[in-house]
């Protein structure tokens, strides 16, 4: 799907998401500011194959910027770094390519000073965050990205075999633990207890 106007990502990430709030703006706006830098206009459609966008948050914001690049986290286009941060990168694997672009702090505090008459938690800064110009909403930067073969969509290869549970590993995230090849799990990173 070419661009849209965010009024119709809007009808779109309120669908995705289950309601529109503040943050749905302003990750529609982060993605939009993301792409069209690379100089994508069909981030969904024929260019589909070329982006791929990195998440620092789940929250709200999240869902927004697959609405608007297409990037899935089931179709390895989307990756989620747990860093709690209001801040995306997008990556141009054709041009090899990418721009980080983060919220900025003071983004919140202007949105209040802009409407201070309406209403709600949400509002005022929903209707901000559809006016404020980039700039003043975010921080542009552009980084370079290292990705391997095994983090693209599209990377084939057997898994492997944890030496411990016996699961099978993909995308090569074994690690080798005095020579052998265990899971992330295994090899001490578990988040869960068996009950
Ligand atoms: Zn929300
Ligand atoms: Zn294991």
């Amino acid at each position: 799907m070419p661009l849209q106007p965010l009024a119709e990502y809007e009808l779109l990430a309120a669908l995705a998401h289950g309601h529109l709030c503040a943050g749905q703006i302003l990750g529609l706006r982060m993605a939009l500011v993301g792409v069209k830098l690379l100089g994508l206009d069909d981030p969904s459609g024929k260019d589909r194959k070329r982006l791929i966008s990195i998440v620092e948050i789940d929250r709200c914001m999240t869902d927004a910027i697959g609405v608007v690049t297409g990037c899935r986290l089931g179709k390895r286009a989307l990756k989620f770094r747990d860093f709690g941060k209001a801040a995306a990168t997008f990556c141009d694997l054709q041009e090899n390519r990418a721009v980080r672009i983060a919220a900025r702090e003071s983004a919140k505090e202007r949105a209040r000073a802009l409407y201070p008459e309406i209403a709600g938690p949400n509002q005022h800064q929903m209707r901000a965050y559809r006016e404020m110009p980039d700039e003043e909403l975010f921080h542009i930067e552009w980084v370079r990205v290292t990705l391997g073969a095994e983090d693209l969509p599209g990377y084939r290869a057997p898994g492997v075999i944890c030496a411990q549970c016996g699961e099978s590993v993909s995308f090569r995230r074994e690690v080798v633990c005095e020579g052998r090849a265990l899971c992330r799990g295994c090899a001490g990173e578990r988040y869960y207890e068996p009950a």
